[in-house]
């Protein structure tokens, strides 16, 4: 991907990232995921695992050679220092991944799907701009545990770990509002594809 224009995709857990960033991908959109880029890293063979077994230990390795996520979520979750840890060791592999996916990466222009962007700094400044999918909280909770099966103390757990939604709604430059079906999004989806693509033409016009 040659052009420097870039979009960061962020908002809370069940807000609908994954939904809108195929919305944008099948429009012409190049998309790296960075969660999929962490879940690879941690996967049977996952550049992440040997420092994390020397670090954490065997009892964090699963049979089949990747990281046990629920016990690393129960230790991350009690232990501020272990959460630091896993962070030093996993942040740098995912920035480095994911330039490289970047580059590599075909379509109208970039679009890094980044969960935790309004809570790291770095990615806000990686990004030309920051898109927001913004929902009520009590429709997360409600979708995240249909998807994930949790209940909702668990839910409310992760989100109390994530940006409040002022705080994120305060870091974007555009918003994508997904409090309806599915169908609704898609005149929000079509107007900002139309902007991204003519701020990513004037960019490459300036190169
Ligand atoms: P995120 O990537 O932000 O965690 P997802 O895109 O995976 O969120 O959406 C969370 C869940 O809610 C998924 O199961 C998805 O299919 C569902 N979902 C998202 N948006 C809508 C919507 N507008 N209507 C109905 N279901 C939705």
């Amino acid at each position: 991907m040659k052009n420097p224009f870039s979009v960061g995709l962020s908002g809370g857990i069940g807000s609908g990232k994954s939904t809108v960033a195929d919305l944008f991908a099948a429009r012409g959109a190049a998309v790296v995921d960075t969660d999929l880029i962490a879940h690879r890293l941690c996967a049977p063979d996952g550049a992440a695992i040997g420092a994390i077994r020397d670090q954490f230990g065997a009892a964090f390795i699963d049979a089949d050679g990747a990281m046990n996520r629920a016990a690393m979520r129960d230790r991350v979750f009690s232990d501020p220092a272990a959460k630091q840890r896993l962070e030093a060791i996993l942040h740098p592999l995912i920035r480095a991944e994911t330039e490289r996916a970047a580059q590599q990466a075909q379509g109208d222009y970039l679009m890094l799907v980044v969960p935790l962007l309004v809570e790291s700094g770095d990615w806000a400044r990686r990004v030309t701009r920051v898109l927001v999918i913004d929902c009520p909280e009590s429709l997360q909770i409600q979708r995240v545990i249909q998807r994930n099966n949790l209940s909702e103390a668990q839910v409310r757990a992760i989100m109390a770990s994530q940006a409040t939604r002022a705080a994120r709604l305060a870091a974007a430059d555009d918003v994508i509002l997904n409090d309806a079906d599915a169908g609704a999004l898609l005149p929000q989806v079509e107007r900002l594809h139309a902007l991204y693509l003519s701020l990513a033409a004037k960019m490459s016009q300036r190169l």
